[in-house]
C-alpha cells in the first residue's frame, strides 16, 4: 500500500512556499508520491484578474516541481473543466489507486471553510485530511478543532506545523507588481513570468492618465483600504486647489501614499532590497514605517510619477523639515480624510483650510502624544519637523 498525498490548490503562481511545504507533507506523512492537483475554477470564488489561462498554469506548476522528486502535476481536474470539486477528484483518484491510502493535503486557510465544501463527510472517508498550521498556532484550538472536526466527519485531521504555508498567492502577485517577488519564486517560474508577461508584469504602468492609476494601484491594497487611499486622495485634491498647489500631483500622490502597506515587514524589506532604499536601524525596528519610502519607490520605478509627488510620498508618515507644500497636503489628507474619526480630527479638518502649517503641527503633535502613550519614541524626522514649524520657518 503506498502512501500518496493529494496537494489541491490554484498554485496561482506556484511559489515556494507550496514546494517547502509539499516537501514537509512529504517527510512528515512518509508519503511516497505526491500530486499537485491544481484547481480549475475554485467553486466559492473567482480568479483574480491577470490570472494566466489554464495551460500556462499548469506550464509554471510542472516548472515549479519539476525538481521535486516525489512530485507530480496531475491535471486531471483541468481535464474536467468547470468547477473543481475535491470530492470528485477524490472519487477518481479513488478508483485510480484502490489499494492506497490518500491524504488530502491542505492549509489552514482551506480549514476554515471547510464545512462548506462540497460533500465534506465523503471527503474524509476517502482520503485523511491533512492540515498545515503556522508553527504558532494555539493548541488548545488546534485539539477543539480536531475534536469537533472528528464528530463531524468520523475522523480528526492530521495537524503539521509549518510556516511557509502562510505565503500568500495574493502577496506574491503584489510583490511581482511592487518588485520583490524573486525571494518568494523559483527562479525558472520567476524568469518565465517576466519573459511572458503573466499576472501583469507585462504592462507598462509609467505615466498612467489618473482614471488608470487609480485602478490599477487599488488592485494592489487590501480591499479594507481602499476607501482611505480615495480619501486621502479626494481630500488632497480639495486641498491642493485651496492652498495652490498642483492638484494633478496632490490626486496622484493621494492614491498611491500606501501602495505598499499591504505587505509584512519581512516584505517591505524585501522591497528595500529591490529598489535600493537604505534602512536604518530606527526603520529596521519600526518596519510599519517603511511602506512610505517603498511606497515612494514604486510610485517612482513602477508608476514613473515625478519627484514632487514621490517625495510626498516618502515624507507622508514621518514629515520632515522644511517640507514642501504638496508634502503638507498629503501628510494632513493622510489624517484627516473623510474615513478618519478620532478625538481631534474635527480641529484638524477646520485647520487644515485655514492655516495649513498649523494642521500639520497638530497631526505631529498627536502623533507624538498618541506613540508617548504606548511608550514608543518619535523619529528624528518628526521631530526635527515639529522643530522647524514651531520656529515659523517655512519653505524659500
Ligand atoms: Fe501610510
Ligand atoms: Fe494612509
Amino acid at each position: 500500500m503506498a502512501k500518496i498525498g493529494v496537494y489541491g490548490g490554484t498554485f496561482n503562481p506556484p511559489h515556494l512556499g507550496h514546494i517547502l511545504a509539499a516537501r514537509e507533507f512529504q517527510r512528515v506523512l512518509d508519503l511516497d508520491l505526491l500530486l499537485f492537483v491544481p484547481v480549475y475554477l475554485p467553486p466559492h470564488k473567482k480568479l483574480p484578474p491577470d490570472t494566466p489561462d489554464a495551460t500556462r498554469r499548469l506550464e509554471l506548476l510542472r516548472l515549479a516541481t519539476e525538481d521535486v522528486p516525489f512530485a507530480l502535476v496531475d491535471d486531471l481536474e483541468f481535464r474536467r473543466a468547470g468547477a473543481s470539486y475535491t470530492v470528485e477528484t477524490l472519487r477518481a483518484l479513488r478508483e485510480r489507486y484502490p489499494r492506497d491510502q490518500l491524504y488530502l493535503c491542505m492549509g489552514t486557510d482551506m480549514l476554515l471553510s471547510f464545512d462548506s465544501w462540497y460533500h465534506p463527510k465523503e471527503i474524509c472517508s476517502l482520503a485523511q485530511v491533512v492540515m498545515a498550521h503556522r508553527a504558532d498556532a494555539e493548541e488548545s484550538a488546534l485539539e477543539e478543532y480536531a475534536g469537533t472536526f472528528k464528530k463531524r466527519y468520523g475522523k480528526a485531521p492530521i495537524f503539521i506545523p509549518n510556516d511557509f504555508i502562510e505565503i500568500s498567492s495574493t502577496t506574491v502577485r503584489r510583490l511581482l507588481i511592487l518588485g520583490g517577488a524573486a525571494d518568494d519564486l523559483d527562479s525558472k517560474v520567476y524568469g518565465r513570468i517576466l519573459d511572458l508577461g503573466l499576472y501583469g508584469t507585462g504592462r507598462n504602468r509609467k505615466h498612467l492618465p489618473f482614471d488608470q492609476l487609480k485602478q490599477e494601484s487599488l488592485q494592489l491594497h487590501n480591499e479594507s483600504r481602499v476607501n482611505h487611499v480615495v480619501g486621502c486622495s479626494e481630500t488632497a485634491v480639495a486641498l491642493a486647489k485651496c492652498h495652490g498647489a498642483n492638484v494633478e500631483d496632490a490626486a496622484r500622490a493621494g492614491i498611491l501614499h500606501d501602495v505598499t502597506k499591504a505587505l509584512s515587514g519581512a516584505e517591505q524589506l524585501h522591497l528595500c532590497r529591490t529598489h535600493g532604499i537604505i534602512v536604518d536601524d530606527f526603520l529596521k525596528t519600526h518596519t510599519k514605517l517603511l511602506h512610505a519610502p517603498t511606497a515612494a519607490a514604486v510610485a517612482d520605478h513602477v508608476f514613473g510619477e515625478n519627484e514632487a509627488v514621490c517625495q510626498a510620498i516618502r515624507w507622508h508618515t514621518s514629515g520632515r523639515a522644511n517640507m514642501t507644500t504638496l508634502e503638507k497636503i498629503i501628510y494632513v489628507a493622510d489624517y484627516m480624510e473623510p474615513n478618519r474619526d478620532f478625538p481631534g480630527v474635527e480641529e484638524l479638518r477646520r485647520l487644515a483650510y485655514s492655516d495649513l502649517d498649523a494642521a500639520l503641527l497638530l497631526g505631529l503633535e498627536m502623533t507624538r502624544d498618541h506613540l508617548a502613550q504606548q511608550g514608543a519614541p518619535m523619529g528624528k524626522d518628526s521631530m526635527e519637523a515639529m522643530a522647524f514649524l514651531r520656529q515659523g520657518k517655512d519653505v524659500p
